[in-house]
């Protein structure tokens, strides 16, 4: 018993170290650990759970990851309405309302102003009981939202709990938005995966938000920033002291400043314009409002609109001008961007050359030519886009654009798969493409290089240290040691981690080798019947094709890879490297366990081999994951959440005896 105290101590330990840490980082941007220390606090709470699932509870920092998806979204009342504001579009609509407020006072009683940037994204309300986060919903009319809790649990600037004994229930309302590098990032990556971008952060936000999957939304980086309440916010004296209190119970605060006339208002809106370029998300505007509750209360609404605030908006940042000619340009994952060369114009101060025009579809759909006069719109430091053509000013001179078919950069043939929007480079030894397919190789279903992510694999191509797939099982742990984030320790454990990656079979290696239409399961099929020599010494199409469930489109692909000089250098180096390139076992044979799915978990009497070893020979398939799918469990001693998933499901459990037994019969 006393074990199992000291494991709820060190989880609860644990979970209040993430949590402060959490704090620091997305609430305060004031990190004091590095990112390495927290992923390990991290782990080590996530793999304490794994094996005490029971100890696992909702607001643990770990369950932000994302529930089930949804059918729809519920819809939720607000308890205290929305509000909606009122704009000010010039610096005299902010006079008058100023004279109106006054008015409306009296003379004896001279307003305090706040300040507040008025973020560009998605209105929501977040509601605390006993200070737990409870529910959250979008701002839908004002009255009625939607009910997007299981989202806005992923935010990470959103704590699962308040500090400072916060109200029974609390209920702050804020913004929740993408900054710009964020959104170039996933716009960036939507390209790759062959999706259509989002047209600006505040759409990206809002879709991650209205997404019915939370695992999707989990991967968008989203923050927020919270300006108002709604329950639990009668009793503030004022505006500021509320959002200074919001600050107190751990949440993210909007900046705000104060005023005592309208003439500091003003200035700080004119600067605020200037100032939106350079700040790292959008705003479209400032929110000013009257300090005082008092005053707020004596001023009171027309219609849902207080007559306490109001919003001066900035002016949109497009502008016009003429698309010159359209080039074409290679990202670092080989997909081809168009980007416009345009005759240079002046967006808001800023001077633009050139914009981006996504993919060959965005410039069919918006019907853009060569020639035409555009608008273009840019957002911060953002790749301005062109959003329209301007069809009226045509005078027949414009041409139609055309993708090249040889990559500008290596000269090989591009490629465009049927349903993809991206066109792209497709030779794996493409200076241009060779960091992304790093990323792959190591990814968790390809050759699991645990430690070995995106941003480290990033981190090590720029230094030059990585230049390609092979470049990995070259590392050394002394070229490791004196990068930031990284001891002695850490840089052992990824080489451990690259070398146990050598162990991986033959139908793991071919998927990692990135083969356009070659999935985990096609890589399976044909590591079955070829092995690596077989497929470097010219397995034609028909060959491949012979194999059950290989069409030609993959066979070709197959086959246009291993004849390109490049990847049969690559592949011959990595063959070098002790990775495993052996043909597989035929997996089908028949037996009692003829097409079951099996999952084994727990520490059992023999090594986990021998189980898989007669579990393929009784003609069963071993999985890593328990699903509906999974006919039996075979659990040993502390089984977690396999075992517990699979109770959940109501998938048979078998223990060793029981697993024989089921052989036997
Ligand atoms: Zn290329």
């Amino acid at each position: 018993m006393a074990e199992s105290v000291d494991v709820r101590d060190r989880i609860e330990d644990l979970r209040e170290q993430v949590r402060y840490h959490n704090r620091r980082y997305h609430v305060e941007d004031a990190p004091e650990i590095s990112d390495a220390e927290y992923d390990s606090l991290y782990r080590e709470l996530e793999a304490l759970e794994g094996e005490h699932p029971e100890l696992v509870t909702p607001d643990s920092p770990t369950q932000r990851v994302g529930g089930e998806p949804l059918e729809g979204f519920e819809e939720i009342r607000h308890s205290v309405p929305m509000l909606s504001l009122a704009n000010a579009r010039k610096v005299e609509d902010l006079h008058e309302w100023d004279a109106r407020v006054r008015r409306l006072l009296g003379d004896d009683e001279s307003p305090r102003y706040v300040t507040e940037r008025k973020i560009d994204g998605l209105a929501v309300s977040l509601r605390y009981e006993k200070g737990r986060f409870v529910r959250g919903a979008t701002r839908g009319n004002g009255a009625v939202g939607e009910d997007v809790t299981a989202n806005l649990a992923t935010v990470r600037s959103i704590p699962e709990r308040l500090d400072d004994d916060p109200p029974e229930v609390l209920e702050p309302r804020g913004e929740v938005y993408m900054t710009l590098e964020d959104f170039e990032k996933l716009n960036r990556r939507q390209e790759e995966e062959g999706k259509p971008p989002f047209a600006n952060p505040r759409n990206a936000a809002a879709g991650a938000i209205r997404q019915l999957d939370p695992r999707i939304t989990a991967r968008r980086p989203l923050k927020i920033y919270l300006y108002g309440i709604g329950e639990g916010g009668e009793g503030f004296e004022s505006h500021s002291r509320m959002l200074d209190r919001l600050k107190d119970y751990g949440l993210r605060a909007n900046p705000h400043k104060l005023h005592d006339s309208i003439e500091s208002v003003i200035e700080e809106c004119l600067h605020a314009a200037s100032e939106r370029e350079s700040l790292p998300y959008q705003i479209d505007g400032v929110v000013v409002k009257v300090d005082s509750r008092e005053q707020q209360l004596a001023l009171g609404s027309v219609a849902r609109a207080p007559r306490w605030a109001i919003a001066y908006k900035f002016e949109p940042l497009a502008g016009r001008t003429k698309l010159l000619d359209i080039h074409v340009k290679v990202g670092r994952t080989g997909a081809l961007t168009p980007q416009a060369v345009l005759e240079p114009v002046n967006v808001g101060g800023v001077v633009i050359s050139r914009a981006t025009l996504h993919n060959e579809d965005y410039i069919k759909e918006k019907g853009i030519l060569i020639g035409d006069t555009v608008v273009v719109e840019r957002a911060g430091d953002v790749i301005p886009q062109v959003v329209k053509a301007v069809v009226e000013e045509r005078d027949g001179d414009e041409r139609e654009f055309a993708m090249p078919k040889y990559c500008p950069v290596c000269g090989e043939p591009v490629s465009r798969p049927e349903g993809e929007a991206v066109t792209r480079c497709v030779n794996s030894r493409c200076p241009a493409q060779a960091l992304e397919h790093i990323i792959h190789w190591s990814s968790k279903s390809a050759m699991d290089i645990d430690g070995l992510g995106e941003k480290l694999a990033t981190r090590l191509f720029d230094l030059g240290f990585i230049k390609d797939a092979a470049g990995i099982y070259d590392l050394k742990a002394e070229q490791l040691v004196p990068l930031e984030g990284f001891g002695e320790k850490s840089a052992q454990n990824l080489i451990q981690a690259i070398d146990r990656s050598k162990e991986q079979p033959f139908s793991r290696v071919l998927y990692a080798l990135g083969i356009r239409h070659v999935g985990a399961v096609t890589a399976s099929l044909i590591s079955r019947r070829f092995g690596g020599d077989d497929l470097m010494d010219g397995a034609d199409v028909e060959r491949l094709t012979e194999i059950d469930g290989i069409g030609e489109v993959v066979a070709r692909a197959v086959v246009e890879y291993f004849d390109l000089e490049d990847n049969r250098d690559l592949v011959r180096r990595l063959m070098e490297r002790g990775l495993d390139f052996e043909r597989e076992e035929d997996g089908t044979t028949d037996g009692p366990l003829s097409g079951k799915r099996v999952v084994i978990t727990g520490t059992l009497e023999r090594p986990r081999s021998y189980y898989v070893e007669r579990l393929e020979a009784a003609g069963g398939t071993f999985t890593s994951s328990v699903s509906k799918n999974t006919d039996y469990v075979l659990a040993g001693e502390e089984a977690g959440s396999k075992l517990a998933r699979a109770r959940e499901l109501g998938v048979p459990v078998l223990d060793e005896a029981g697993f024989e037994e089921l052989l036997s019969s």
